[in-house]
């Protein structure tokens, strides 16, 4: 298939907003979460035993800096005897500046490696989820709405790189830090250590409480973001602005922007408060430590234990030393709660099976039926549908021999263009079979299949790129002398090289505007460069006027020839020279032949006829007045 319709997908509106989040509120369940986030580190493994290496040299030289400040104290400062002994105040201090040299130096390293290994890590994750996405089936995106599959891959994925190369390295780092830091104070003084401690069991279990708040906030967050996203995605689009000052509703989408972004703020702000007075509780029982150091090294030197100057100051160096990281740690275990719920959004995704997948032992088609396209009783219901709801399509049959011209028209909602999107698999049927050269579609590679296939229809999507790429999209080495064939056969070479920039025009979203006719010649072109055997045209030329359609109409007789063709026309003097038409009423064929035998027959075609007649004759009366 050479390109995609669209259009047709539920575009939910805002009042869906509250239940949609509702129903996401909690993060996903996913089991065996942890193992499956190691593993998303496994290729990494050598990079993590390094940086973790560095992190255990760097614990081990932060031990020594404290015990050399007591020596500068107690030998160099204020030796037991005599002046201050400057030689030796000289090695100490400078054994210091080279063990801050090199721990700098390693913590620059543990920064290169987890960045990396961070940034590996979600750039590898977002590509997954990219081409997981890619095979989901059509139904799962009429169904989602685009701005939350964009924020999974975006907001999701980009928080969870946050944590993974800020948090972790300082995991590690704080950890190790504050295990050094312990050591260090227990070899100065055991009883002032103990002091130091007490406060800490009281601390943890406050950080606890903190920590399910703020996870919980952060997920509204995320979802709140997730809704922003997926207004500003519909409002902001070309065809959403359009619909939005079609109907003077600006002010209404500002409204429901407004209202999310509110949200959005609220919680922000929620979530920067949350656990704010527990760390200033923190701070200041950290800095009450050394005050308190003081007083029970003052009583311990009463009961004539020795405590001297230098422990002291070094003990409350270290002690202090140990602030920062100690509430990093705190903050850290916050933040990788917050993650595991971000990472239990984005496996939710990851594990999303699409319903329709390549059979295991799918085969190509029949080449001595290359262009036959056959339906079997084919039963359809949408699967969204309700379920006491009539089937969308109900014992639909036909063949369409290759090389024949089969049209399929009827009242609007028949289920015209669901017959059509059967033929790419786009939907399983619910029973019956479609096949295509033969084959069941079930039972064809996906390749095989899309390859038999070009669609043109109503909706024709241009990438934002030149004409040529937007050709090439349908055969990547096509020549420049195959495209001018293709756009000649489609009636659009001329209008291409009339450009400025001719075949280089950049067109699509916020490229040159082609009017609706050119889009589509451009569309028909890129087909017949694909050459299928097949031809589905979907009210290809239903949105054109009547001297656009007739151009479009010429460029389609050229597409047609040659090739099986499914037209699905509204027009119906588009499709009066069809092989076949089959008259769909209500999910079902009504009536079946050729334009003259269905006329003769005075049914529901000939009735459509004489409708359209009657409407082109007011048309036309009405603008000769
Ligand atoms: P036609 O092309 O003949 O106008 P369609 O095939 O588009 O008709 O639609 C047939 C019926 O299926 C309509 O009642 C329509 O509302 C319904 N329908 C179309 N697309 C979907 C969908 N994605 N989910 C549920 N119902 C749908």
């Amino acid at each position: 298939m050479s390109m995609g319709g669209g259009g047709r997908g539920s575009r939910v509106s805002g009042g869906d907003h509250a239940a949609q989040r509702a129903a996401n509120a909690q993060a996903p369940r996913i089991p065996n979460l942890l193992p499956r986030i190691a593993e998303l580190f496994r290729p990494h493994r050598g990079a993590l035993a390094i940086t973790v290496a560095l992190v255990l040299v760097s614990a081990a030289l932060s031990v020594v800096p404290p015990l050399l400040t007591q020596q500068a104290f107690d030998v160099g400062l204020f030796p037991t005897e005599g002046k201050p002994n400057v030689p030796v105040l000289l090695q100490l201090v400078g054994a210091m500046l080279v063990l801050w040299l090199v721990s700098a130096g390693l913590g620059i390293a543990q920064t290169a490696l987890t960045a990396t290994v961070g940034n590996s890590v979600m750039a590898a994750l977002r590509v997954r989820l990219f081409s997981h996405l890619q095979s989901m089936e059509l139904g799962f995106f009429t169904r989602t709405k685009t701005g939350i599959i964009q924020s999974r891959l975006q907001n999701d994925v980009g928080g969870v790189a946050g944590v993974l190369s800020n948090t972790v390295s300082s995991v590690i780092g704080n950890t190790v830090t504050v295990i050094a830091a312990f050591v260090a104070m227990l070899l100065l003084s055991w009883q002032l250590t103990i002091v130091a401690v007490v406060l800490l069991p009281v601390l943890v279990v406050a950080q606890r409480r903190v920590g399910q708040v703020r996870a919980r906030i952060a997920t509204q967050t995320q979802e709140s973001l997730s809704d922003m996203t997926a207004i500003t995605q519909e409002a902001l689009s070309v065809s959403g602005i359009l619909l939005a000052k079609s109907f003077f509703r600006q002010s209404g989408e500002v409204e429901r922007y407004r209202l999310e972004n509110e949200r959005q703020r609220d919680l922000q702000v929620r979530l920067a408060m949350s656990g704010q007075w527990f760390f200033a509780m923190v701070n200041v029982f950290l800095s009450i430590i050394p005050a308190v150091v003081y007083l029970v090294a003052a009583w311990l030197l009463q009961q004539d234990v020795a405590v001297t100057a230098g422990t002291i100051v070094a003990f409350t160096t270290v002690q202090a030393r140990l602030t920062f990281p100690l509430m990093g740690l705190m903050r850290v275990a916050l933040d990788l709660q917050t993650s595991a719920a971000l990472f239990a959004r984005i496996f939710e995704y990851l594990d999303l099976r699409p319903a329709i997948v390549e059979a295991p032992d799918a085969v190509d088609p029949d080449p001595a039926r290359r262009g036959q396209v056959r339906f079997t009783d084919v039963v359809f219901r949408y699967p969204d549908a309700p379920a006491d709801a009539a089937p969308t399509l109900d014992g639909v049959s036909f063949t369409v021999e290759p090389g024949r011209f089969v049209a399929i028209v009827g009242p609007s909602g028949a289920g015209k263009t669901t017959i059509a999107a059967l033929v790419p698999r786009l939907h399983e049927v619910s029973s019956g079979t479609v096949e295509v050269g033969g084959v069941d579609v079930r039972r064809l590679r996906q390749e095989a299949l899309i390859e038999s296939l070009g669609v043109v229809s109503q909706e024709t999507y241009l990438f934002h790129a030149t004409i040529a790429e937007n050709l090439r999209y349908a055969k990547p080495g096509a020549t420049d002398g195959e495209l001018e064939a293709a756009c000649r056969a489609a009636s659009i070479h001329d209008t291409i090289v009339g450009f400025p920039d001719g075949y280089a025009t950049v067109v699509g979203e916020r490229g040159y505007r082609l009017s609706g006719g050119e889009k589509q010649r451009v569309a028909i072109a890129r087909v017949l460069l694909k050459d299928p055997p097949v031809l589905i045209l979907d009210e290809a030329t239903s949105a054109l006027d009547a001297v656009a359609e007739r151009v479009v109409q010429r460029a389609l007789d050229s597409a047609a020839s040659g090739r099986s063709t499914i037209a699905i026309a509204h027009r119906l003097s588009t499709i009066m020279g069809a092989d076949e038409i089959h008259v769909v009423e209500a999910g079902r064929i009504v009536e079946s032949g050729t334009h003259a035998q269905l006329v003769a027959r005075g049914g529901l075609y000939a009735r459509l006829v004489a409708e359209q007649a009657a409407g082109y004759e007011r048309a036309a009366s009405s603008s000769a007045m």
